[in-house]
């Protein structure tokens, strides 16, 4: 449009930001991405899924050749890692998919890839590197950080965060993650494995607060057998730089004091919304909390500028960033006035077994007041599972009173991948009945969904009253054989 450098803006090359420019540039929008990094990418990318399943695959590699013998085989006497080259793996998976997030893959699409750190100077344009730049529509897509709480002692005490603990020089000895969601939880386990001596701190009484107690407390003791020490009910009261050690000072449910001391402290309680310095007043953005507030369009309170990934402080998973950057593409680029709904959002727990949910597990459906039926199947009754010495977990699937799901749980080896069939099931109002009776190839682990679907069928097929009526039809002859008392 006249008056205007671009007809659409985009303010952080994350998963969201990525996906609105790919969009509108193919739809032919003179399109504009700015990132403040050197490279595209985003958190996903750099600090946070990409090296965090790289790292979490070398831990568990790492794991198994010391658990050879579990599986017939001889004994692996294996030496310390070399943290240094487990950070090449993941500096050598990131170039390989950075490809496919380059600066040259965004212009070939037809989007204007700018470096620099942009702030809005009014609602219709930035500043960058001195030069002003407008748009007639903006996007912030501008993620999120760690959050780093006011804890006595921290601004003098040396930690990490996700930005720093894929490319350390060394494995650190020992450390101390403050914070046990999905973040924390995922590190302890891969640091443990991999020789690290970790201590998990959280004020909550479980780990993962969002799951199922049950669950959580199954991956809590999984951890637990394999060294990882937890502190839940525990307030961090200081901490501090011993020199040779960071030391964290904790009290406990009871109320006592003890003191925890590790090479490295990790912080994981939280994510914050990047929205400093980006001159929000000046465009008339409004917050919600710490957060950009978007209505379930993805506007802003400009209703010109839309937000989308993390920054809404809302889902703040990759797939939900990209989820959230097709709804602004839908609105802002196509006029089409697409809603986002997050029922069917899942997500997944990298730890092993990893946990994995869509819509409303049993604690979500019990603060919502809604009446259900729990149906569930064991992996120890897994043919593949057992075979592969993965029998630990479960799967849960939540009826409501009419026997549709309303929500999926499995706690188990591939559980993300696992889900993937419960997302087109429940996107597509597949009936549970035709889930229940579709063949599924033997021996794999994803019979567990059917297997699941059929004992909500089987408990009515094979009730007392069919029986009967069978045998009354058919005069069946009843038992062949019954075992003795
Ligand atoms: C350790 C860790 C593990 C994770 N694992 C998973 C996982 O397994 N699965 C999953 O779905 N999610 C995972 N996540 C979450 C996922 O990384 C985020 O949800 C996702 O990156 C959000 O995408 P985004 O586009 O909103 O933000 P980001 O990816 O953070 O992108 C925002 C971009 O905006 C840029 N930016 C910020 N301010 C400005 C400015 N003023 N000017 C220009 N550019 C700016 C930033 O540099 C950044 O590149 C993980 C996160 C962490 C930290």
């Amino acid at each position: 449009m006249a008056g205007f450098d671009y007809d659409i803006g985009i303010i952080g090359g994350g998963a969201a930001g990525l996906t609105v420019a790919a969009g509108a540039a193919r739809l032919g929008a003179k399109t504009l991405l700015v990132e403040r990094e050197k490279q595209l990418g985003g958190d996903c990318l750099h600090f946070g899924c990409v090296p965090s399943k790289t790292l979490i695959k070398s831990a568990k590699v790492y794991h198994l050749m010391k658990q050879a013998e579990r599986y017939g085989l001889p004994p692996v006497k294996a030496p310390p890692v070399d943290f240094g080259r487990v950070r090449d793996r993941i500096r050598s998976v990131i170039e390989v998919i950075q490809k496919h997030d380059s600066e040259e893959r965004f212009c070939g699409l037809g989007a204007k890839v700018e470096f620099g750190r942009a702030e809005f100077s009014d609602d219709h344009a930035i500043r960058l590197d001195g030069r002003s730049i407008s748009a007639k529509k903006w996007v912030i897509a501008t993620g999120s950080s760690a959050a780093v709480p006011p804890i006595k002692g921290l601004d003098r005490t040396p930690f990490i965060t996700n930005r720093e603990i894929f490319y350390l020089d060394r494995l650190p000895a020992s450390m101390i993650i403050l914070g046990a969601g999905p973040i924390g939880t995922e590190m302890s386990q891969a640091f443990a494995r991999l020789g690290t001596q970790v201590s998990v701190v959280d004020m909550g009484h479980q780990i993962l607060p969002k799951e199922d107690r049950d669950f959580a407390d199954h991956v809590q003791k999984t951890l637990e057998a394999e060294g990882v020490r937890f502190h839940l009910n525990s307030t961090i009261e200081e901490v501090k730089d011993l020199g040779h050690a960071r030391e964290a000072r904790i009290r406990t449910a009871d109320r006592q004091t003890q003191s925890l001391s590790a090479e490295t402290v990790l912080i994981a309680l939280g994510r914050k919304s990047n929205v400093d310095g980006l001159g929000l007043d000046r465009a008339g953005v409004a917050l919600d909390r710490r957060s950009i507030q978007v209505d379930d369009r993805q506007r802003t309170s400009c209703k010109h500028i839309f937000a989308a990934g993390d920054v809404t402080g809302g889902y703040q998973f990759t797939h939900a960033a990209g989820y959230m950057g097709g709804i602004v593409v839908s609105n802002a680029v196509f006029h089409l006035p697409r809603r986002a709904n997050f029922t069917w959002l899942p997500w997944c727990t990298y730890t092993d077994p990893p946990l994995a949910s869509i819509g409303m597990n049993e604690k979500a459906a019990k603060a919502a007041g809604v009446d259900y039926d729990l149906w569930t199947e064991d992996f120890h009754s897994n043919d593949r599972s057992l075979a592969e010495g993965e029998g630990s977990g479960r799967i849960k699937m939540l009826l409501n009173s009419d026997g549709k799901p309303i929500g999926v749980q499995i706690l188990g080896a591939h559980a993300g991948d696992l889900l993937a069939e419960w997302v087109a099931v429940l996107n597509g109002r597949v009936k549970l009945a035709t889930l229940a009776a579709a063949v599924h190839p033997y021996p794999t682990r994803a019979e567990i969904n059917k297997r699941v679907a059929g004992n909500y069928f089987s408990e009515k097929i094979f009730s007392e009253k069919i029986r009967k009526g069978l045998t009354f039809i058919f005069q069946f002859k009843g038992r062949a054989c019954t075992l003795p008392e």
